[in-house]
């Protein structure tokens, strides 16, 4: 996927999805412009079938949290295995990722970022490095950043900005160190995400 291509990729799946963190709460996001997919004028759409909505879904799904057909397919059916709604275990799984949880603590500024943090070995989870984007946290790990990292002021800007606008209820921060702990992982409730967790259990389910 090209880079200048991502705010258009929300257009076509019909919701903002922050591919590049704020970009989408700006004018440039093409869905902020145009929130109906491209070749189609708004009052021509035409309804789509199950089977399309639950693709999109899922399409969006995979393009917000950057997850591979076979990587996405397997974690369906853990959230499966699991008890209790297999939704919401789908979304819960989705959200341990280590890029992710970078990404929701303010740590980067988009997933995509996060990743980078992360391949560039700057990433500890309980004091001992990390460098594969889907790790899967869980509640009480700990991340840090490497000292390399504490020395960029990008990342230094990020974080003061990211504690400004106010930590999820699911972490614990300290910024002078760089470092986060998880207390929870948050339902689909708390993270709210813009697809429908359900479709996509729906899809597979078939
Ligand atoms: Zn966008």
């Amino acid at each position: 996927m090209k880079k200048q291509d991502e705010c258009k990729l929300c257009r076509r799946l019909g919701a903002k999805l922050y591919l590049k963190g704020d970009r989408c709460l700006t004018g440039k996001c093409a869905f902020e412009r145009r929130p109906y997919p491209p070749g189609k004028e708004r009052f021509q759409r035409r309804k789509m079938s199950d089977y399309a909505t639950h693709l999109m879904e899922k399409q969006k799904a995979r393009a917000i949290y950057a997850v591979g057909e076979r990587q996405f397919r397997r974690y369906f059916f853990k959230a499966k295995r699991e008890k209790g709604r297999t939704g919401e275990n789908l979304i819960r799984i989705l959200e341990s990722r280590l890029d992710n949880m970078l990404y929701r603590v303010g740590f980067a500024t988009s997933r995509g970022q996060a990743r980078q943090l992360i391949s560039h070995r700057f990433v500890k989870v309980n004091g001992r490095r990390v460098n594969i984007p889907s790790y899967l946290l869980r509640k009480a790990d700990v991340v840090a950043l490497m000292d390399e990292a504490k020395k960029n002021d990008f990342i230094k800007a990020g974080i003061e900005e990211a504690v400004k606008r106010g930590i999820p209820s699911w972490f614990q921060v300290d910024a002078d160190k760089f470092t986060f702990t998880v207390l929870n992982i948050p339902s689909t409730g708390e993270v709210n995400p813009p697809f429908n967790e359900d479709a996509v259990v729906e899809l597979y389910s078939k």
